[in-house]
């Protein structure tokens, strides 16, 4: 099998989903995505971001406590949110995080039943490992995906490249 056409696995697959939805993050100060993932199927995503209606970070600035920027929803609280308000049981489910979540998440993840983390990156200044441990939910560490998403239009033939010079 050549490079170009192997297939991610499925930890690559939902890694390169969250680095995917991390690029919708608002706060400059990180960008972080999140896929909850059950039976190899998709319940939820989320990124770091205001509550819906308020002012993004990147337009009003941070709201910094203690050093930490508060008005966003981290991106796993927002993917758990998505799943409550829609009625998705998150019991059972895998969290694929673009970093290592942080105390307050780590808590919420623990408590809404996941049970596997799955990170490429490390995050400061977070007590997540102690509470894991404690709740025995493993974490496992993969290397980076390439950074490269890469769409190969020319051997697709749902998705034709479009060549607008000629239109
Ligand atoms: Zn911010
Ligand atoms: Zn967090």
């Amino acid at each position: 099998m050549t490079n170009k056409n192997k297939r991610p696995s499925w930890d690559e697959y939902f890694l390169k989903v969250a680095m995917l939805v991390s690029e919708r993050a608002t706060c400059p100060r990180m960008h972080v995505g999140c896929v909850l993932v059950k039976d190899k199927q998709i319940l939820a995503t989320g990124y770091n971001g205001s509550i819906p209606g308020d002012a993004h970070c990147e337009d009003d600035g941070c709201i910094i406590v203690d050093n930490h920027c508060v008005r966003t929803n981290h991106a796993e609280i927002n993917a758990i949110a998505q799943c409550a308000s829609h009625g998705v049981r998150t019991k059972g489910a895998t969290a694929y995080v673009t970093n290592m979540p942080c105390t307050t998440c780590s808590k919420a993840l623990v408590a809404s039943g996941i049970k596997e983390i799955i990170v490429f990156s490390d995050y400061h200044d977070t007590l997540a490992t102690d509470f894991f441990k404690k709740a025995n939910v493993p974490i496992r560490k993969l290397p980076i995906p390439n950074g490269i998403i890469k769409y190969d239009l020319d051997s697709y033939s749902s998705a034709k490249k479009i060549d607008f010079d000629k239109e």
